[in-house]
């Protein structure tokens, strides 16, 4: 029987993994490495890359590549790559869910050579506060990707699944999850193998890329200072400042000073200029807090929503790679007046607990139950009465958020005027008490009402949202049965009929078919000596204890940032990893 695999679909990175024997384990690449970059691109000869080879080429090629595609899942927003060989103008435009099919095709590959088996049915995980469009643009990427989506479930969810020092006692957790591209915080309630959501929020436009961007300012403020001209617009200089200020950021969870040298950044009177500078932890601390503090925010509300106080609270998680900054650490333990959790692995635990529940859902003898919630309240326009008389454009809430799912709920409503002989449904999701200020879901119009006087006629709302995030309307006028029903399928992205999605199926399968891409594509253009050591690191990665791992992985990106930019401090980066890595091995024996 084939397995059911989780897959972890982050903004950065993602990650699939599966269960066997009760346990949740993540499956490695090609190249060993458990994590593969969510990064898409085309190589100078046109040919598809996914994972770290695409992200390898981005700061060199930032046209032909695209990251963090997640933050634009359940919009509209194009992203044009050029496809074709170096002397071709070829470009293709892809919706933020095309991309992140070709990823999820990518990890499908990987779980497929992995196992020796064909995997077609998944667990995807979404951050809890993940509107219903993203979760259905997450769906469809799944399903173009060859995927039965069995259910997406919330990051925070996945992470206190994963989360295995159960106890029969009721634990009181709170999961903390700040990514590249989205923030959560989820407070969840375990009781023995039950796993429930209590409450969540967040923001799902803060990262850590914000902090690079943060960063990547700083930067250029500091090169304009020095050089009296600002840093070149073009869109490769900028990916290569983006990138070094990732790597000054990495570099600071772990060192109080980073200095960082990127030359050949511009030019003045035909001088070459360079970027040389030294960047402090707490001057990257100071750009960065305000932006924590949100999270704090979010913190409480969260808490406050699901009536806990900080001292209740038993645990605290976090998870995702920006929980490595020791200022995140820092203000959250303050905050809370209690340390999180050691030994939680932050960038796996996502996919880890996503496989548990796949495993559940495929009949796999695992102990876990989900009790997943949903994000955001969801109901429909109405008017009300007020002081001026009755008024349309109020939200009625029918399913309140933090509601476990599945749930099915219903409301009856009054026609608001006499003769009345139209109802229009319009559906939202949010907090908002007037309607139009939420997200539109859909709208349709029951018509033909018998003309009677205002509020003799009554109809029944029922809205049913079921486990993979989908919500269903019907419309029941009384007495004469049902009127109408509507499949809300996320607002903003365009519906595709099986049709569609076999064809876009089958045009995804071609494009790994020729390129054979998966997340391991030919030989790129590497010097076999660096090809080899970088291989070793990925398969020494995992070997490691968390902080000689984390300077390994700094290493490792300050070396792919050399290949890419084509750095002349190569050298010396490929001699700092070689050494790190003899050294790794003696040390182990
Ligand atoms: P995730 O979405 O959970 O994979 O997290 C990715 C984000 O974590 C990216 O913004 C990374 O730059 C960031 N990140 C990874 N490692 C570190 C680190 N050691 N210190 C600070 N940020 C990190």
């Amino acid at each position: 029987m084939s397995k059911t695999v989780g897959i972890d679909l982050g903004t950065t990175n993602s990650e699939v993994a599966i269960v066997e024997n009760g346990q949740a384990r993540v499956l490695p690449g090609a190249d060993g490495d458990l994590i593969m970059p969510s990064c898409v691109g085309f190589d100078d000869m046109g040919k598809l890359l996914v994972g770290r080879e695409a992200l390898r080429q981005y700061a060199a090629a930032p046209d032909r590549t695209v990251r963090s595609i997640k933050r634009w899942m359940g919009t509209e927003h194009q992203t044009v790559l050029r496809t074709g060989g170096i002397q071709s103008d070829e470009t293709k435009t892809y919706l933020p869910h095309e991309i992140s099919a070709i990823i999820l095709r990518a990890l499908k590959q990987r779980a497929e050579d992995a196992l020796g088996d064909t995997v077609t049915q998944a667990v995807i995980t979404v951050p809890a506060y993940f509107t219903d469009a993203q979760r259905q643009a997450t769906k469809l990427a799944g399903e173009i990707a060859g995927l039965e989506v069995l259910q997406i479930i919330n990051e925070p969810t996945a992470a206190a699944l994963a989360y295995d020092a159960r106890s029969e006692e009721t634990e009181r957790v709170l999961v903390y999850d700040l990514g590249g591209g989205t923030f959560d915080v989820s407070v969840v309630e375990i009781t023995g193998e039950v796993t429930e959501v209590l409450a969540s929020h967040g923001n799902n436009q803060l990262g850590g890329d914000d902090f690079d961007r943060r960063l990547y300012l700083y930067l250029a403020d500091r090169f304009r200072e020095t050089h009296g001209v600002a840093v070149p617009d073009d869109a490769a200089t900028q990916a290569r400042l983006i990138r070094a200020a990732e790597q000054i950021k990495i570099t600071l969870s772990h060192h109080a000073f980073a200095s960082v040298r990127e030359a050949f950044l511009g030019s003045k009177n035909q001088t070459a200029l360079h970027l040389e500078l030294e960047v402090a932890r707490s001057d990257f601390e100071d750009l960065i807090r305000p932006l924590l503090e949100e999270t704090l925010e979010a913190i409480d509300r969260a808490l406050a929503d699901a009536d806990l106080k900080p001292e209740d609270l038993d645990r605290i998680i976090l998870v995702g790679g920006s929980t490595r900054i020791p200022l995140v650490q820092q203000m959250v333990e303050e905050h809370l007046e209690q340390p999180p959790t050691d030994g939680v692995q932050p960038d796996l635990c996502v996919a880890l607990g996503a496989a548990l529940q796949a495993g559940v859902l495929s009949g796999e003898a695992v102990e876990a139950i989900l009790v997943d919630v949903i994000p955001h309240s969801l109901g429909i326009e109405v008017a009300a009465q007020t002081p001026m008389g009755v008024m349309p454009g109020f939200f009625s809430v029918i399913i309140p958020r933090n509601s476990v799912v599945p749930v099915s709920r219903s409301e009856v409503y009054s026609t608001a005027s006499d003769h009345q002989e139209t109802v229009e449904i319009n559906i939202f999701q949010g907090e908002h008490a007037i309607a139009e200020e939420n997200v539109p879901l859909g709208s349709y119009r029951i018509e033909k009402i018998p003309p009677r006087p205002a509020g003799s006629v009554q109809v029944e709302v029922h809205f049913d949202f079921d486990l993979s995030g989908m919500l269903t309307v019907t419309t029941t006028e009384k007495g004469k049965g049902q009127q109408g029903t509507l499949i809300v399928s996320g607002a903003g992205i365009q519906r595709m009929s099986s049709h569609e999605i076999s064809q876009a199926q089958a045009e995804l399968e071609s494009l790994f078919q020729s390129d054979e891409a998966g997340d391991t594509p030919d030989t790129p253009p590497l010097d076999p000596a660096l090809e080899d050591l970088l291989n070793r690191a990925y398969q020494t990665l995992p070997t490691l204890e968390t902080d000689q791992a984390q300077e390994l992985e700094d290493l490792l990106g300050q070396l792919e940032a050399a290949i890419a930019s084509q750095s002349p401090a190569l050298a010396q980066v490929q001699e700092e990893v070689s050494d790190f890595l003899y050294y790794a091995s003696t040390a182990q024996g």
